[in-house]
């Protein structure tokens, strides 16, 4: 699977519908201090499923929709797209029957986040377990954040493993069985 484009409404500084394009090879945003491209990388993140409002630099979830500026009022709620390519038939069971994928994200205040994938309503699970199975997902070792690489020298070696699963594409796996043993 390939991330294709990542759309984002409302969602941080991102008050405009924004379209970035992800082609292949290496992509880089540049520009200046407070343009926004932390927010770009909070949103992939926050599309696969993260539930951490520290993780989004906020104090709670709500944070991440726009809230207002000078010349604009705020916003009631944030939506960011994500289109991956499946061209390759790569994604899980389950997501496998089409060539692309939509997965979405909103988040409207006192109601809180829906999912779609492919505009059918799914659960925050099926998202996380879809980006686990493949991977990526929003604790993958792909993303790594500012101040990441310190922790994981002084994490403990059971964080330190989940990070080497993750990477080994068994994070699907660590988190079915945690959720079998709360049960
Ligand atoms: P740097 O180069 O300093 O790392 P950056 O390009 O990564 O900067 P970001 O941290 O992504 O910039 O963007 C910060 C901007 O986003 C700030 O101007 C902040 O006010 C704005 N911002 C963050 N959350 C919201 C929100 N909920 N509503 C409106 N603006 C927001
Ligand atoms: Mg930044």
């Amino acid at each position: 699977m390939r991330f294709s484009r990542l759309r984002l409404t409302g969602f941080k500084s991102f008050v405009d519908p924004t379209d970035l394009l992800i082609q292949d090879g290496l992509t880089g945003v540049v520009g200046p201090n407070g343009c926004g491209k932390s927010n770009l990388l909070e949103a992939l993140r926050w599309v696969m499923g993260e539930n951490r409002p520290t993780a989004m630099r906020g104090g709670g979830m709500e944070d991440v929709i726009f809230a207002g500026a000078a010349s604009r009022p705020a916003r009631n709620f944030a939506e960011v797209a994500l289109s991956l390519d499946n061209s390759e038939r790569l994604a899980p069971a389950g997501f496998n029957e089409t060539d692309a994928l939509e997965i979405t994200r909103r988040i409207t205040r006192d109601v809180g986040s829906a999912y779609r994938v492919n505009g059918k309503e799914v659960r925050a699970r099926d998202v996380q377990m879809l980006f686990a199975d493949a991977a990526t997902g929003s604790h993958s070792p792909a993303l790594v954040r500012q101040g990441q690489i310190s922790e994981l020298i002084n994490a403990k070696p059971k964080s330190r493993r989940r990070v080497l699963e993750d990477a080994a594409g068994i994070g699907g796996l660590y988190q079915r069985r945690h959720e079998a043993e709360l049960k």
